[in-house]
């Protein structure tokens, strides 16, 4: 079975390995958000690929789920000591070797793809990683200018999200370079040529939403023979975790699976979903997402164990199977 799964970090990390436990002997092709990438003291970071990355290498910490296990912050604290901004990024000693692997290859003039199989190769991934684009695309997050009362300005999404904690309110959302990004090789192959598309709780904007947006993926989405099933980030009235609403409130989207439901949209109708996952606890919701024209259904997704994500992932192939056309 060849599945295709769109990730960010976190979420879809998380997702993968419940996936991993549910089809073990599954083809799997990630396609990795790259619009939060940085770049910082010349390296370049690229924080959701490395999340699946170390996740399912086996090399994530697992108290923060990001970053390695057993780190230390050596470098941190000497370029802290320099004075050198800025400080609020989580840059570990043992990241950084990724990172400085990642720049020098990039230098060189590999495209960012080969550069990710080639990082690959070392936790021997049990899925093949692409970056959605080689080109580079980075999320920036207009907010009030706390220097300039009445106006406002754009900043990274890191600093946004990291040194922020999206505390602030987000006007609107820019994904800058994207529209000129082409889909890194092997994208739209393995959008085409597979089983069954994948959507796992990532965020709708900033992960899902950057992918999408990349020039031709939305497209290969819509036309993909493949089922696209997604799994609502949402549940309840707020995300699990992480900053889904505050996001999804900038470009106008409530936060409940019906509503995300609708912003992806049916298939059937110009969007991007034939199914959709949402919690037990908003089965009320079924029927609007049935209007819509996605099929919906109603199971547990707190993917607090690998057992229950496993349960979520097989649920997701299931309403795959029973909406093949
Ligand atoms: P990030 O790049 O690290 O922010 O990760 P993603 O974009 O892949 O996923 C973030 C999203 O995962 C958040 O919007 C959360 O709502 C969602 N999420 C995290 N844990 C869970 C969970 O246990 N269940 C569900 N359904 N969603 C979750
Ligand atoms: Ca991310």
């Amino acid at each position: 079975m060849r599945l295709t799964v769109l990730a960010g970090g976190i979420g879809g990390s998380t997702f993968l390995r419940g996936l991993l436990t549910a089809r073990p002997d599954a083809e799997i092709t990630v396609i990795g958000n790259t619009a939060d990438d940085i770049t910082l003291f010349g390296l370049r970071v690229c924080p959701d690929l490395d999340t699946v990355m170390y996740t399912l290498g086996g090399g994530i910490s697992a108290e923060r789920g990001w970053g390695r296990e057993d780190e230390t912050w050596v470098i941190k604290e000497e370029l802290a000591a320099y004075g050198m901004e800025p400080t609020w990024f989580g840059l570990g000693d043992r990241d950084v070797a990724t990172h400085l692997v990642r720049t020098q290859m990039l230098d060189a003039g590999y495209g960012l793809a080969a550069v990710t199989e080639a990082l690959c190769i070392r936790w021997n991934l049990p899925v093949r990683l692409l970056p959605m684009s080689d080109d580079r695309v980075e999320t920036h997050v207009v907010i009030d200018d706390p220097d300039s009362p009445g106006s406002r300005k754009a900043i990274h999404f890191q600093e946004y999200w990291v040194r922020l904690h999206a505390e602030v309110t987000a006007h609107q959302i820019r994904a800058i370079g994207q529209d000129k990004a082409k889909p890194a090789p092997g994208v739209l192959d393995a959008i085409a040529d597979c089983d069954v598309l994948l959507l796992p709780p990532s965020n709708p904007v900033v992960s899902i939403g950057t992918i999408l947006g990349v020039p031709g993926i939305r497209d290969a989405v819509r036309e993909t023979s493949a089922p696209v099933i997604g799994v609502s980030p949402i549940i309840g009235d707020g995300p699990v975790r992480g900053m889904a609403d505050k996001v999804l409130a900038a470009i106008g989207v409530e936060s409940t699976a019906a509503a995300v439901a609708r912003h992806y949209g049916a298939r059937a109708a110009g969007g991007v979903l034939d199914g959709w996952l949402i919690d037990t606890t908003d089965a009320a919701q079924l029927q609007s997402i049935a209007e819509a024209g996605i099929h919906a259904q109603a199971v547990p997704l707190w993917m607090t164990d690998e057992t229950l994500t496993a349960a979520i992932a097989n649920a997701a192939l299931n309403l795959a199977e029973a909406v093949r056309r």
